[in-house]
């Protein structure tokens, strides 16, 4: 079976790191009997060096024809890059909103797990960390505070500032109903995070969850305040599964829970649309300051692969056996530079795509 994928390299180690999540998925393709077309898109910095601007109605519609789009990373360091010069709606990351935008992406997933092999780079303490912990952020990523209404005034003399915090019932059921397929595909558990002892907007986030909750008997739903979430995640990570919640508090949210795995090269993640559509790419940024160099860690970006083999073209056994390579990989001592520590073997980018190519 062939799919069609776009494929953004981007800027800074983006080339790099999609170079050998490239070289996986076509192992995994070899096993499981799958074949990826790639389409190359330019996006970002990248872009604008071709186009003077970091993203194309053509970039657009490539990336629409496809079923997923793989990304690396795209920026450049913000103190000396050309690309800076240019006014905000023209700079590399105009396109990556202009993208999730374009493609109606208001699904953000974004997994945090904790490697047994990298325990000690977990700030938590040693006896919580050793229960390990594998959860999922399902963030809104469309509404909310960031997309209201909102404006500075003064009034007698006295600054003012308004934000809206508005979701209507639709905007809450769609990402509802992504948390509680996706949690099918995990351990059947849904933690809804909310602050509905406050906010209106919280209130009715509830109601709705727990009317999709009743098309999922199999699927066991929690609810939880933000508050109470925040010290949850670094008193008892391992209570979660799939943490399904609203824009601002996911943001919030899924930074901490990211941190407290310790390694941000380690770290994927998913935007997806109301059909299986999704664009996948690492959680980091894109380092210009290690770029080209070849000491990149490729693993955030392998694992979103895997991602999108899982979500996008349900290819559920061979996202399994990329996500079984890597910990293989660790569990036999090779490390990046970021996550190596003594008693490890240190590789570089294009020898850690190989390990886990072979071990697909
Ligand atoms: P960053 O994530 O690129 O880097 C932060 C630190 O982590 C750096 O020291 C970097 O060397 C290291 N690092 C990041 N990824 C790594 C990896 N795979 N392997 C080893 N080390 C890694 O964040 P930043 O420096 O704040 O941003 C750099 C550029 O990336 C900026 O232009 C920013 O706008 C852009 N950015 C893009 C995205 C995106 O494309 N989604 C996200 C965040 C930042």
């Amino acid at each position: 079976m062939k799919h069609r994928i776009g494929v953004i390299p981007g800027d800074g180690i983006g080339p790099e790191i999609v170079r050998e999540a490239q070289k996986v998925l076509d192992a995994a393709g070899k096993k499981y009997d799958f074949e990826l077309d790639y389409t190359e898109i330019l996006m970002g910095g990248a872009s604008i060096d071709v186009h003077g601007v970091p993203l194309t109605d053509e970039a657009i519609e490539t990336a629409k024809s496809g079923e997923a789009v793989l990304m690396g990373s795209i920026g450049g360091d913000a103190k000396t890059s050309p690309w800076y010069q240019l006014p905000p709606n023209r700079r590399p990351e105009a396109g990556l909103l202009g993208i999730r935008k374009a493609l109606n992406l208001f699904a953000n997933l974004r997994p945090a797990y904790l490697y047994e092999e990298l325990r000690a780079a977990c700030p938590l303490r040693e006896d919580i960390s050793a229960a390990g912990f594998d959860m999922l952020i399902m963030r809104e990523l469309t509404g909310g505070l960031y997309f209201g209404e909102r404006h500075t005034v003064t009034e007698n003399g006295l600054r003012k500032a308004v934000d809206t915090l508005e979701y209507n019932e639709n905007e809450i059921r769609r990402i509802a109903v992504k948390g509680f397929d996706i949690a099918r595909k995990r351990r059947h558990k849904v933690c809804s995070v909310d602050k509905a002892n406050v906010l209106d907007s919280s209130r009715l986030w509830r109601a709705v969850v727990e009317e999709v909750a009743r098309d999922y008997p199999d699927v066991e739903l929690s609810h939880m305040l933000v508050d109470n979430c925040a010290m949850q995640l670094v008193k008892d990570p391992a209570q979660f599964d799939v943490i399904l919640t609203e824009n601002m508090f996911g943001d919030i949210l899924s930074d901490e829970a990211s941190m407290v795995t310790g390694s941000i090269g380690m770290l994927s993640s998913a935007s997806l649309n109301e059909t299986k559509f999704g664009l996948y790419e690492p959680s980091h940024g894109s380092a210009p300051d290690i770029a080209g160099q070849n000491i990149a860690n490729p693993i955030a970006t392998i694992l979103s692969a895997a991602m999108m083999l899982r979500y996008s073209l349900d290819l559920d056994e061979a996202a399994d056996a990329v996500e079984a390579a890597v910990r293989k990989v660790l569990a036999d001592g090779y490390r990046t530079a970021d996550i190596w520590s003594e008693g490890c073997m240190k590789v570089g980018t294009i020898q850690m795509g190989d390990l886990i190519a072979e071990r697909v």
